[in-house]
């Protein structure tokens, strides 16, 4: 059994979506997970923020342009009447369902309710399309099996027994459609994984059934060593480890969500980056192996904030450091890069929603200083492989760029820089410049 996963982009038009049939028609037993077709959930949050404000009547305008593009997709994708009728009172159900919403009291309840519409749609539509082709499948809804619990992580065993349930009620089927995206919460409510969270469906899915790969089918031809809606002339990178892969995807490739890799690296399932626009290209293969090299790829992440607590109560003492990250624990935000003095510690996060709080509890043990607007850029590699000049060719390249912390031998795969974001685009090309093309010339 494999997981297949396709994005928006692939699900896009009634014309890709036919598309997708060549890529799943075969003996091959396997799960497709499939994304919202591409512009509705950015769509459906337009919708729910009119709704938060009130403005139900623009709301209403928004939904109705949604449920005729939603019509035109229709009208392109099947071919017989039957098959048509029964895809608009699909349609139907769920737009009247997002109307309904328009009349009430507003809730982030009601939000996530109406961003789930997105994926069951797009998987209802699909399946309907493979049942004109007269290709037997079956449609898995995601909210019978995926689940997160009060901590907001994904309850593996939950999701394995109650997954292993659906799939044991159609021993006779090899091709299994789902919805990314979409899962419960610890209350039993309509909830999700967060934006882009369709990849992070499919590696639990794959953990879950012990599938023997999980592939990740996107409009771009695996994870590339720079980002390129930023940098030209990027190319894919053949091979990663786990490791390397999570690093990119925490630290900002969009083609990955950012927890994506570790369900798939717990259970040693190779996790394969795929182009639908292009299948027969090689793209990127995730495995325990590292390929060796140095300096395989950089990626960047925006909205951090720098904090920096400076004390003379920290020199020569211990347990400072542990009163500054109990105030980080006590309002759940993660830490991302850390350097430290011997009168300060800086460190980042990229989740801000209880900074005032932090500041004001940081504010006892030492001076508080804040940053915000900072971009973290990641360059992510084989470190040991080699193990001089690597820095040399960083800070080379990145020598007319004003660095706010650097944080190297955390990890064997990663080299952190803190930098202005206004800065982001000239370090990406510089990096790119200095690293990659000199490689490929000695190459
Ligand atoms: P999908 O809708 O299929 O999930 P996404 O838009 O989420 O697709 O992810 C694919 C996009 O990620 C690519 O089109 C590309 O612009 C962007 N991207 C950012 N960084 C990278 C990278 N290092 N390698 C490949 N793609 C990247
Ligand atoms: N449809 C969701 C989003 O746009 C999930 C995904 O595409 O992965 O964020
Ligand atoms: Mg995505």
């Amino acid at each position: 059994m494999k997981v297949l996963k396709f994005g928006g982009t692939s699900v896009g038009s009634a014309e890709r979506m036919k598309a997708l049939v060549n890529l799943i028609h075969n003996d091959e037993p396997k799960i497709v997970v499939l994304s919202a077709m591409s512009g509705t959930t950015n769509q459906l949050v337009q919708i729910t923020e009119k709704l938060y404000q009130n403005l139900n009547q623009e709301a209403n305008a928004l939904i109705d342009a949604l449920h005729t593009k939603y019509k035109q997709v229709v009208a392109e994708l099947y071919s017989t009447e039957d098959k048509q009728k029964q895809a608009l009172e699909l349609l139907q159900l769920h737009f009247d369902y997002i109307r309904a919403f328009t009349q009430d009291l507003f809730t982030i309840h009601e939000e996530r309710a109406i961003l789930a519409q997105g994926e069951l749609l797009s998987t209802a539509l699909f399946q309907l399309y493979l049942e004109e082709q007269g290709i037997n499948s079956v449609l898995l809804p995601a909210l019978n099996f995926m689940k997160i619990d009060e901590n907001e992580e994904p309850d593996a065993d939950y999701i394995a027994k109650n997954l292993k349930a659906e799939l044991a009620k159609y021993s006779g089927t090899n091709l299994f459609i789902t919805q990314g995206y979409i899962c419960r919460n610890a209350f039993g409510e309509i909830d999700n994984l967060k934006r882009g969270g369709s990849d992070y469906s499919a590696s639990l899915i794959g953990a879950a059934a012990d599938v023997s790969e999980i592939q990740i089918w996107t409009d771009i031809d695996g994870m590339h060593n720079n980002d390129p809606r930023i940098v030209k002339n990027t190319y894919p990178i053949a091979e990663l480890s786990f490791d390397e892969a999570a690093e990119l995807a925490y630290f900002g490739a969009k083609i990955l969500h950012p927890s994506s890799v570790l369900p798939a690296k717990q259970k040693n399932i190779p996790v394969r980056l795929l182009n639908t626009m292009q299948p027969e290209a090689k793209g990127t293969i995730i495995t325990a192996e590292s390929a060796g090299g140095s300096i395989k790829a950089i990626a960047a992440k925006d909205d951090i904030t720098a904090i920096k607590i400076k004390s003379g109560r920290m020199l020569l003492a211990y347990g400072f450091l542990r009163s500054v990250f109990e105030v980080f624990e006590r309002y759940k935000t993660p830490i991302d890069m850390i350097t430290t003095s011997e009168v300060a510690v800086s460190l980042t996060i990229d989740n801000a929603k209880f900074l005032n709080e932090i500041v004001a509890e940081l504010q006892q043990v030492g001076q508080v200083e804040v940053d915000k607007d900072q971009t973290i850029i990641c360059i992510v590699g084989d470190f040991l492989e080699e193990r001089s000049g690597t820095g040399l060719k960083i800070f080379e390249s990145l020598k007319d760029i004003p660095l706010r912390m650097i944080s190297y031998g955390g990890s064997k795969n990663n080299i952190s820089v803190l930098i202005n974001t206004t800065d982001k685009v000239k370090a990406l090309t510089a990096l790119n410049d200095g690293i990659f093309e000199r490689r490929n010339i000695n190459a």
